[in-house]
């Protein structure tokens, strides 16, 4: 009964960033270890990523788009700990994908197949067509003209265009933090110049802190330090400005917080009440830091067993903590630490 009214929960996809991230976390869920996007200009056009995961099971296939439709839960206990094992589970993202876009094509192969097989989808999300592709192992999605039965949503977002692809590529920022050991790249076509383009390459293994230099860049990254807390079974390890940066090589870069791996949105929900006991610890240190914007800081925050719902949230950006305030306590201790207040 439980699966049955968690999975009722439905929403529509319009804006294109949230379509991209939904794409990276099936594509995350899939073990991918190098995702590719590719985005029109105008963000709408085309929306294509390309994953080397495990691919979808000839069996699964029709089901791909269908409402509600998922592979990721098994048993209504998986649900309880579906914040560790997948990123997403309402089973809706493709579907809703399939019912605004001009076309959708999932092209597909897995372990052992000779080729790939191309399927195309309709807008009930029924697969109507299905070729042989020549693709390696993985998935490609590949949307044409998302948005097409929602004029005057594709209005709003043809004005937005700009402010989408940043919002993407801080999106892939975030992920490349949150799983650096996974390659990251974002082609934006027909721009008129390819500062829209973004890669990140992980070195072998790959890990936070080689993400931070190549990400916020050496000079960002080299005036930080690593700190790690253990608190009622929460792991925080973070990344900070040492207490004598320079404020000016570890600003303007934003904040990168991860829960169990999954980036959270910083101005949202218990990652906004992070931040805030990061700027007061930074106050009550005095620290010349305060005054900076964007400030440099990267938290992974690891979590007990169901301590927090994650599916809440239709952007996915946030998660539900049982009990915030033990997060946010632990966190506060350490940034106390890193930062220790002058004596009055
Ligand atoms: P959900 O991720 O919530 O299950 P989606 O609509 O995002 O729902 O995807 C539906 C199903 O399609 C997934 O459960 C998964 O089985 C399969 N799938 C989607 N994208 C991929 C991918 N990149 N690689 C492998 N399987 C995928
Ligand atoms: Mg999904």
């Amino acid at each position: 009964q439980t699966t049955i009214r968690t999975l009722g929960s439905t929403q529509v996809l319009t804006d294109p960033a949230s379509v991209v991230k939904e794409l990276i976390d099936n594509a995350l869920d899939a073990h991918a270890t190098s995702l590719a996007i590719e985005i029109s200009n105008n963000t709408l056009d085309l929306i294509q990523l390309r994953d080397n995961g495990h691919g979808i099971p000839p069996e699964d296939r029709h089901l791909v788009a269908r409402p509600h439709c998922t592979s990721k839960i098994g048993s209504e206990d998986d649900l309880k700990d579906i914040g560790r094992s997948s990123l997403g589970f309402r089973g809706e993202a493709l579907a809703s994908v399939a019912e605004v876009s001009g076309s959708l094509t999932i092209s597909t192969r897995t372990e052992g197949e000779q080729v790939a097989t191309a399927l195309k989808i309709n807008r009930q999300g029924e697969v109507t067509g299905q070729e042989r592709a020549s693709l390696p192992v993985g998935t490609t999605v590949k949307i044409v003209d998302f948005i097409k039965s929602h004029p005057v949503r594709r209005q709003v977002a043809l004005k937005a265009t700009e402010k989408t692809l940043k919002k993407i590529k801080q999106l892939l920022q975030s992920y490349a933090f949150a799983r650096p050991h996974v390659r990251l790249s974002l082609r934006v076509l027909k721009a008129k110049t390819d500062k829209g383009n973004w890669m990140y390459a992980p070195k072998p293994g790959g890990n936070a802190e080689d993400a931070a230099f190549k990400v916020v860049g050496a000079a960002c990254a080299s005036q930080c330090t690593w700190s790690v807390l253990e608190e009622h079974g929460f792991t925080i390890h973070a990344f900070l400005p040492r207490v004598d940066a320079d404020p000016a090589k570890v600003s303007n870069t934003g904040s990168f917080i991860s829960v169990d791996a999954r980036p959270v949105t910083a101005s949202r929900g218990t990652a906004k009440q992070l931040m805030k006991a990061f700027k007061e610890a930074l106050r009550q240190a005095g620290s010349p830091l305060q005054g900076s914007k964007e400030l440099f800081i990267l938290l992974e925050v690891q979590c007990p067993r169901a301590s927090y719902d994650a599916n809440v949230e239709p952007a996915k950006d946030d998660v539900l903590f049982e009990d915030p305030d033990i997060a946010v306590a632990a966190a506060r201790h350490l940034f106390e630490a890193v930062y220790p207040a002058k004596q009055p």
